[in-house]
């Protein structure tokens, strides 16, 4: 069960993006990381998604169990908007096109072009851009509406971002998924627009709603940050752990945000308990040479160069827990 392995310290989800729609991207990196010791995958609530995680844990063919997860968010939360280009704007400098994680933007006649599905709204983009022609488009936020177009029973989580401001909004969507999911809920918490006393306001009521140890929390520093992979990076993934930890809250703690393979050694360092870590932009990058080849599954030995690059990731961010 979820429960066990954060019981036993041994959670490594690896974050696909929530607003990651890219069906085949999904199914190389849940097969790729699933074979490589990931048990848990952060997913875009779209049943076509989850349809391809499945696929990818099928295809790497291991014994232990594999936990799904969707994200889900509140209005104007980053993770789950998608950018569009004002071509009347762009001078097709290719600067966004360069900066991108996603290889999302492509030179277009007119102007640079954004593929929605592979967009997981980083803005990144955004920064890079001297003429200020990308602009955040939000996406359909319905929760309802989300959790009735996919099943239910293919899932062993739903995580909701809970970094807006709105408290109207947060505890709105909480009792929605609350009243429909009776799995595992995650909390993803982030400190830097709520402050730290907001924070810990904010989740403990939360888990009100909530039987003891049936939510994880999740820590995030500086989500989609696709900073180096250094302390300097993860220091605020720990530095949240550590306020949630000191409130002894009666749920399960990972890491998250700006997570890469220090995160856990500095969470050591520092004395900071968590029973697991989930790491996204890092997990990704770090293989995705090998993942964009078109016959990555096929190819025995690319994918054997990016099995033992994820192998060590894993293992390494597991054995820093333990
Ligand atoms: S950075 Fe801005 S101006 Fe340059 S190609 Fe991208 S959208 Fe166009
Ligand atoms: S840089 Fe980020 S926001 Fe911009 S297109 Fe790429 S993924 Fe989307």
């Amino acid at each position: 069960m979820l429960l066990d392995i954060l019981k036993e310290k041994k959670c490594f989800k690896l974050i696909l993006g929530a607003g990651n729609e890219d069906v085949d991207e999904v199914e190389k990196l849940v097969t790729l990381y699933s074979k490589a010791g990931c048990n848990f995958f952060d997913l875009c609530p779209k049943q076509e998604i989850i349809d391809a995680a499945k696929r990818g844990i099928k295809n790497s063919f291991v014994k232990e169990k594999k936990y799904l997860c969707i994200s889900l968010g509140t209005k104007n939360d980053p993770h789950f908007t998608k950018v569009k280009i004002n071509n009347k704007l762009c001078k097709n400098c290719g600067k966004c096109l360069e900066i991108c994680p996603q290889r999302a933007i492509s030179k277009g006649k007119t102007g640079c072009v954004i593929n929605k599905t592979k967009c997981i709204g980083c803005q990144r983009c955004i920064k890079v851009c001297g003429e200020n022609c990308i602009k955040i488009l939000n996406n359909k936020n319905d929760t309802r509406e989300i959790l009735s177009s996919i099943k239910l029973s293919d899932i062993d989580c739903i995580e909701l971002h809970s970094i807006g401001a709105s408290e109207k909004e947060v505890f709105e969507k909480w009792d929605v998924i609350n009243t429909t999911y009776k799995g595992i809920l995650s909390i993803c918490a982030d400190r830097t627009k709520l402050g730290d006393e907001f924070l810990k306001e904010r989740i403990k009521k939360m888990l009100s709603k909530r039987p003891d140890f049936s939510t994880v929390i999740q820590a995030d520093g500086a989500p989609m940050s696709g900073g180096k992979d250094d302390f300097k990076t993860t220091l605020q993934a720990v530095a949240t752990a550590e306020i949630i930890q000191n409130e002894n809250f009666p749920a399960y703690l990972i890491l998250s945000g700006g997570t890469n393979s220090k995160s856990t050694e500095l969470a050591k360092l520092c004395n900071v308990s968590v029973n697991g870590i989930a790491i996204g932009s890092y997990a990704r990058k770090i293989v995705k040479e090998y993942i964009e080849k078109e016959d990555f599954l096929k190819d025995e030995k690319t994918f054997s160069k990016a099995l033992s690059i994820a192998k060590n990731l894993v293992e390494t961010s597991i054995k820093n827990i333990l």
